[in-house]
C-alpha cells in the first residue's frame, strides 16, 4: 500500500528508542554523565531556543544545575549511539528556565517547523509530548498516591502501598479523512469549522471514541458533522501530533452520494470543491491547512493525484 506518512512533519523515527536499554536505571544514569550526551530543555510545553530562534542543546554532562531544578529528565533516545534527554523546567518561572539553559525565548515547536530539519522537528515535538504526560500523571487514579517516572520517562509507577500501578504515555488518535463525491467531475468536500477564519476550509477529522475502530469513527463522523455517508474507506498514512498527545490518521473515502448537511456545532459549512477550484484558491493566497498538517498532506497529495 502506498501511504503518506513520508515527508510528514513530527514523525520519522530519527532516534532508536533503546527501549531495551532504557530499563535499566544504571544504563540510564551512565548515559547522564556521558560526555556525548545532549539534553534538550523545556518549559511549559515550548522548547528554548536561542538568540538564533534554534533548539538548546546542552552537554548532559554539563548540567547540573539545570538536572536538578527539573521536575522531569526523560530518555528520548540515540542519535547515532548518542543519548538525547529532555528536561522539564516547568515547575520554574519562566525567567528563572531561560537563565538556567542559557536561552533566549520559549517557543512552540510548531511556530519554528519551518527552520528546524525534520528530525529536530520530530524530537522536539516528541519530548513536549512526553514531558506533556508526566506533568499530567504524578498521581495514581486508582489509589491517589504519588507515582514515579520509570524506563528513562516512558512508565510512571505508582508508590502507594499495595497498588504498583503501572501508567503509560497516552496518545489520543483522530482520524482525518479526504472524501471524494462519488462520479464526474472528481472533487473532494471541505469544510469551514466553527471558529476557523473566515475562507479556511479543510478536510474532515475528529476523535476515536471508545469501542471504535479507526473505520468506524471514520464513518461516524462523516454521518454526524456534514451527513454524508461514505462507500469506502481506505488507509492513508499517519502523523504523530503530540499537541498534546495527537496520533493523526489519515483516511480517503467515497461518499455516497453529493448531499451534505452540516451540523451547525463543530462545522459551519462544507462543500465540494474541484481540483480547479482548489488550484484557484492556493493562487489567491489560501494556503491548504498548515504546511505542517497531515490536512495540507492529503489535499496536496489529491490535488496532484498522488493518492
Ligand atoms: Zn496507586
Amino acid at each position: 500500500m502506498r501511504t503518506n506518512e513520508r515527508g510528514l512533519a513530527y514523525g520519522g523515527g530519527w532516534l532508536d528508542r533503546a527501549a531495551g536499554l532504557r530499563t535499566d536505571p544504571g544504563w540510564i544514569a551512565a548515559r547522564l554523565t556521558d560526555r556525548e550526551s545532549v539534553l534538550l530543555p523545556h518549559w511549559r510545553d515550548r522548547c528554548l531556543v536561542a538568540a538564533d530562534r534554534m533548539p538548546v542543546r546542552l552537554a548532559a554532562v554539563a548540567a547540573a544545575g539545570l538536572l536538578a531544578a527539573a521536575a522531569e529528565t526523560v530518555f528520548l533516545g540515540l542519535d547515532a549511539g548518542r543519548a538525547i534527554f529532555a528536561a522539564d523546567l516547568s515547575g520554574r518561572p519562566e525567567r528563572e528556565a531561560l537563565a538556567l539553559a542559557g536561552a533566549a525565548e520559549a517557543v512552540d515547536v510548531r511556530a519554528l517547523v519551518g527552520a528546524l530539519t525534520p528530525a529536530e522537528a520530530a524530537v522536539q515535538a516528541y519530548a513536549k509530548g512526553l514531558l506533556h504526560w508526566h506533568r499530567g500523571q504524578r498521581y495514581c487514579g486508582g489509589c491517589g498516591a504519588p507515582t514515579v517516572a520509570r524506563d528513562g520517562g516512558h512508565t510512571r509507577s505508582c508508590a502507594g502501598a499495595g497498588c504498583g500501578r503501572l501508567l503509560f504515555p497516552r496518545i489520543e488518535p483522530a482520524v482525518i479523512v479526504l472524501v471524494e463525491a462519488p462520479g464526474e467531475p472528481e472533487r473532494c468536500l471541505l469544510a469551514r469549522h466553527r471558529g476557523a477564519p473566515e475562507g479556511s476550509w479543510s478536510t474532515l477529522a475528529g476523535f476515536v471514541e471508545v469501542g471504535e475502530t479507526l473505520e468506524d469513527a471514520v464513518r461516524r463522523e462523516l454521518v454526524e458533522e456534514a451527513g454524508v455517508t461514505v462507500v469506502d474507506v481506505s488507509y492513508q498514512g499517519s502523523q504523530a501530533w503530540p499537541f498534546p498527545a495527537g496520533l493523526m490518521v489519515g483516511f480517503r473515502a467515497t461518499a455516497a452520494s453529493t448531499q451534505v448537511r452540516v451540523d451547525g456545532e463543530e462545522l459551519v459549512d462544507a462543500r465540494w470543491f474541484t481540483r480547479e477550484e482548489l488550484r484557484a484558491r492556493v493562487a489567491d493566497g489560501h494556503p491548504l491547512g498548515r504546511i505542517d498538517s497531515i490536512d495540507h498532506h492529503l489535499l496536496g497529495s489529491w490535488l496532484n493525484r498522488v493518492i
